[in-house]
Parts: structure tokens; sequence; C-alpha cells
């Protein structure tokens, strides 16, 4: 149901950002140092301001005198409820409160929004069972599509934090080594295969030292953002054995700009699907895991229309956040505060759910159609855009727009 908010904005059904959701971001004003906001309605509401006059306080504070959220997110849950309580109090219907916070709010057209958390280490996933069927289709025949493993472990390849960047940044069209034609020498060349992949990141909030069970996980994750892990397929097709992607993936990785917190997609929570063979013991969730969040990928040609090529939802995975976090420690890998995992492409089972152009394209081989044109893979100035939202009874969980830009590659970059 609808928490009501004396911010009548956040009070529209199909606002991303009622008092039920309290996104966490980092913004700016002109002028003035990025500092940690909180989205509600139309606004952002300063944080770091209210908790450095006395609006706000919270245990084992100040937690938020730092441009990130890092350190709310390493002071653990108790922290995190204590922040949700006080906002949901202060900016309630009918707040006793109002006036401490009315000087804090800022309106949301006038902010620039930067990266909300240091990204400690990036963790990327191949956990969807639909787009790991069509890729191994493809590549390797509907015999042999799911890898022996697959069934058994979630399974993931170390990417990148240093390329992890928000919503809005340009992303590069890069160079790379591709395969040549038959026996001929490969080509340094940049990529013609640009792809984006539709995922949603998991942030590790509380750290990890030894294995940890699949409950134990769930419950240090801090929130979820969109994650759009741009992949160079023509580089990815000729580096990727035997060790996985690398310089296909290291470009960038784009994420929206709100940790939408765990506890504003509890009511959304739903199970993975039915397990084909049972997994090993440790890797069993003790309850639903995942979430009913439907989500979308838009694809814009400069000066052209907007065209949506695919929705689909995250309740499609076939492994959770959790199940990843989990499989992650077994080997006692330490996990940070900061940390980032990549779900895996999300896709559905339908053409038009598919969470990359790989797919929808089914390896370049059935272009699809835009307003004024196809597309099999990404074109210089397109901007591509994911969007995802949990509808409630009377309300929405927005997550804010994942948008990247891709630019023209610049001339060799090794000519110099
Ligand atoms: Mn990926």
């Amino acid at each position: 149901m609808l928490l009501r908010s004396w911010i009548e904005s956040a009070n529209a059904p199909d606002h991303p950002f009622p008092l039920n959701n309290l996104p966490c971001g980092v913004f700016s004003t002109t002028g003035e140092e990025p500092r940690c906001g909180v989205a509600i309605g139309d606004y952002v509401l300063d944080v770091s301001s209210l908790e450095e006059t006395g609006g706000l306080s919270l245990p084992g504070g100040p937690l938020l005198d730092v441009p990130f959220w890092n350190e709310l997110m390493e002071a653990g849950p108790q922290a995190w409820a204590a922040l949700r309580n006080r906002l949901t109090e202060v900016l309630a219907e009918g707040a006793d409160d109002r006036a401490v916070v009315e000087p804090h709010l800022v309106p949301r057209a006038e902010v620039v929004l930067h990266m909300p958390f240091l990204v400690s280490e990036y963790t990327d996933f191949y956990a969807g069972r639909h787009h790991a069927t069509n890729v191994g289709t493809m590549f390797r025949g509907a015999e042999n599509a799911l890898p022996p493993n697959w069934l058994h472990i979630p399974i993931g390849y170390n990417g990148r934090a240093s390329s992890v960047v928000v919503s809005g940044t340009p992303v590069r069209r890069p160079w790379g080594q591709v395969k040549g034609p038959d026996h001929a020498a490969p080509a340094f060349q940049p990529s013609r295969r640009f792809d984006i992949e539709l995922e949603l990141g998991a942030v590790v909030g509380t750290p990890s030292d030894g294995p940890v069970t699949v409950a134990e996980a769930d419950a240090m994750i801090f929130g979820y953002v969109l994650l759009n892990d741009w992949s160079a397929r023509d580089i990815q097709a000729w580096e990727y054995q035997p060790l996985g992607p690398f310089q296909a993936k290291a470009t960038a990785t784009t994420i929206s700009p709100w940790i939408v917190m765990k506890a504003a997609l509890e009511p959304f929570r739903c199970s993975t699907p039915p397990r084909e063979v049972p997994l090993l013991p440790h890797l069993q969730e003790p309850g639903p895991m995942l979430y009913d969040i439907a989500l979308e990928v838009a694809l814009q040609p400069e000066c052209g229309v907007e065209a949506v090529i695919a929705r689909t939802n995250y309740a499609e995975m076939y492994y959770s956040a959790a199940q990843q976090l989990a499989h992650h420690t077994t080997s006692g890998c330490p996990m940070n505060t900061g940390d980032l995992l990549g779900s895996g492409t999300i896709s559905g089972p339908t053409k038009d759910s598919r969470g990359s152009l790989l797919e929808l394209s089914w390896g370049g081989k059935e272009p699809i159609a835009i307003a004024g044109g196809t597309r099999t893979f990404i074109e210089d100035n397109d901007t591509l855009s994911l969007r995802g939202g949990c509808r409630g009874d009377g309300y929405m969980i927005g997550f804010g727009d994942c948008v990247g830009k891709v630019l023209p590659a610049l001339a060799d970059p090794y000519a110099r």
C-alpha cells in the first residue's frame, strides 16, 4: 500500500519515488560538492546536510559526511533500518517534523547525479537460463546449449570496478583484437558488434570473511541498481576461451544512479523457477530470493524516435543474487562493502524479451525493426536506456533510468 507523504508528487501512483522507495544517490547542484541524497517525489532530500544539522541521527554516525553511501552500507542492517525509519517518519503525511526537513529538499530537476557508491570490486554472472540457452544455441547448437556446470553453480567472472560509470556517462566504442577470416591473421579494429546486457546489480553492504549461507548472503545485500554490461561481441568471441570475457567487457559498465534498498523491494519477493536438478545444499534457498521487477530496454538513434526493443522481468533469473553471493564466498573469498554483482543478462522466454542485441538479432542474422530503420548491433550515437520498476498496490518502486550514449570510436589509439 502507498505510504502517503506531505510531498504531493510522491503520492502519484506511477511516480518512481514514493515514500515506500527512498532510494540512495549522490547528487550535486551548481557550484556545490556532491553529497548523499534520497529521492522523494520530485525532490532529492539532502540527507548529508540533514544529518549534519541534527535532523537525522544514525547509530555509529555520522555516516553521510562523505559523497558515497559506503559508510552507511558498512554500518549494517541496523543503520539501514534507522535511516528508513527516520525518513519515513519525517516525510509521512501529517509529520510533526516537516519544518526540520523542508530546508534540505532540492528539486530533482536541478541536480546532477554521480556514482552512488565506491565500487570495491565487480563480478558478473551468467545466471539467466533463457540468455544462456540462447547464446549457447547460437555458438554450440541446441544440444549442448547449457555447459555441464550451469545447472549446479551460477557461473561468473571477475570484472573491472574501475570502469563502472553512472547513468548518463557517454560510452566510447572500443577498439580490440578480433578474429580474422579463416586462417588469416586477427585484426585490431573498432568493435563492429557492440552490445548491451540488461542486468540487475546487487550492492554488497556488509563484508564477509569465509563462506556464507544463502540466507547470510541475502542479509549482506544493501540494495540493487540497474546495470548495463556493455559487451563487444566480436572481441569477446576471439578472446573468451578458455578464461572467459576480458577486454570485451572492460570498456564500461553503466549503473542507474539510485540504489533501491532491499527493504523497499520486500513486498515484491518471488521464488526462482523450479530446479531442473537439485542444487547442492549450500546453494539452496531458504525462501524467495528474486524480485518481481518489470524491465525494459529502449534504443534511440541520434535525432530519431526511441523504440522499446525488449521487455522482461528479473523474476526470469535461474539464480538469485543471494545464491551468487553465497557461491562467491565458498572458496573463502572475502567480500567487501561496495562489491557489485551483475546478475547476468536477463532474458525472458519470448523473442521480444531478450536482454541483449546478440539475442534480439540472433547473432546479427535477424535485424530488429526500430522507427525509421533496423538494428543488429549498436550504431554510433545510439542511446540505450534500461528501465525498471515494481508495481505495488497504488504505487511504484522505480530504479531511475540507466542510460548510455555510444560515441564513435576514436582514430587508431596507437597512431601517435
Ligand atoms: Mn554480463
